[in-house]
């Protein structure tokens, strides 16, 4: 097998060969069919973080080592499963989650394994899907696309839970309510897409590139504002009827931050689910006196998962822009996707 891999921070990744790995206990091979370009990869590409105030968050204490043959957003066909995985179909092709946990501590115990405090996320702590077969630890972690292209469904096992799992932490407002979402990059559009799909009421980007801007009006957004305008807080209030009920943060830096916490009206909700990296200043009171709620989302769970893919194969969710590239061509797409000149997913094939 071959895999593309980080031997450097920020160095471009290289192509190394090995033998294809036999399955053993419950473990499930794939043969990689596509394989998602996410954000998180350029973070890990780095090797760190950015915390704000010139201090970093290093992969390297996160318990991530090098080489790393990232890809954390895979779909592929099963080619051969250990003799202790129940329930497999060699040539069913699946969408694999990867936010794996230990499934013994606290939070794995509440259902959170992508919360987890020993993580084994495929891509991140262990081999990903920039390669041409991947190893699975068990079939739970597997989900049947049936007739979904597997570039589509690719994007479901990060982009897609992302997006959800933020939405559901909403609640009932998002049919209520308009939802302001900033940043509308492949997280952000995927999400506008489940939130139409969900019957969500209205959705308000904040972007400030100019094609994206005009990306979420096409998808379906109801108004798209530029974060860096002047008046960007009046124009937020404005679209919201007097403050923003929701708000989910896909970009996560110091200035979209600040904006959130003040578009927010009196009661209402943030998710943070970005990490572009910042820091903010937050005055103590304004939680008490605005009643304002902030809470993180970090991708989602199996539950998730599984709610979603089904979502997705009941053909209710319109398609997210996706372009597809060979997986020789990884750098250019890592790269592209640093200078920011993506609108939506890219995902690579071998
Ligand atoms: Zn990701
Ligand atoms: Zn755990």
């Amino acid at each position: 097998m071959y895999s593309f891999r980080v031997c450097q921070c920020g160095a471009p990744l290289r192509r190394m060969e090995e033998p294809t790995p036999k399955p053993v206990g419950a473990e499930v091979l794939l043969k990689i069919k596509a394989a998602g370009v996410c954000h998180t990869d350029l973070h890990l590409w780095d090797g760190y973080y950015d915390l704000g105030s010139g201090r970093k968050l290093y992969m390297a204490e996160r318990g991530v080592t090098l080489p790393l043959t990232m890809g954390h957003e895979n779909v592929g066909e099963v080619v051969a499963a250990g003799p202790d995985a129940p329930n497999v179909s060699v040539g069913r092709m699946m969408l694999a989650y990867p936010w794996i946990g230990c499934g013994h501590c606290m939070v794995c115990e509440q259902g959170a394994e992508n919360l987890c405090l020993k993580p084994r996320s495929l891509g991140v702590f262990t081999s990903g899907g920039y390669a041409d077969y991947m190893l699975v630890p068990h079939p739970r972690y597997l989900f049947d696309i049936g007739d979904l292209p597997p570039e589509r469904a690719a994007p479901l096992a990060c982009s897609g839970i992302t997006a959800y799992s933020a939405l559901k932490k909403l609640g009932d407002a998002v049919q209520k309510q308009p939802v302001v979402m900033i940043g509308a990059g492949g997280v952000g559009l995927t999400c506008l897409a489940i939130h139409k799909a969900l019957g969500g009421k209205a959705a308000i980007f904040v972007d400030i590139e100019e094609s994206k801007r005009a990306a979420a009006i096409e998808a379906g957004a109801i108004a798209a504002i530029d974060g860096r305008a002047a008046d960007a807080l009046q124009q937020i209030r404005s679209a919201t009827g007097g403050g923003a009920w929701a708000v989910i943060d896909f970009v996560g830096s110091t200035q979209t931050v600040e904006l959130a916490v003040g578009a927010l009206t009196k009661g209402g909700k943030l998710v943070v689910v970005g990490l572009f990296g910042g820091n903010v200043t937050i005055p103590t009171p304004h939680f008490a006196l605005r009643a304002i709620t902030l809470q993180g989302s970090y991708v989602g769970s199996l539950d998730d998962t599984r709610e979603l893919v089904a979502l997705a194969r009941s053909g209710a969710l319109p398609s997210a822009p996706v372009t597809t590239r060979s997986l020789s061509n990884v750098n250019e797409a890592l790269s592209d996707l640093k200078s920011g000149a993506v609108v939506g997913r890219i995902v690579l094939t071998p």
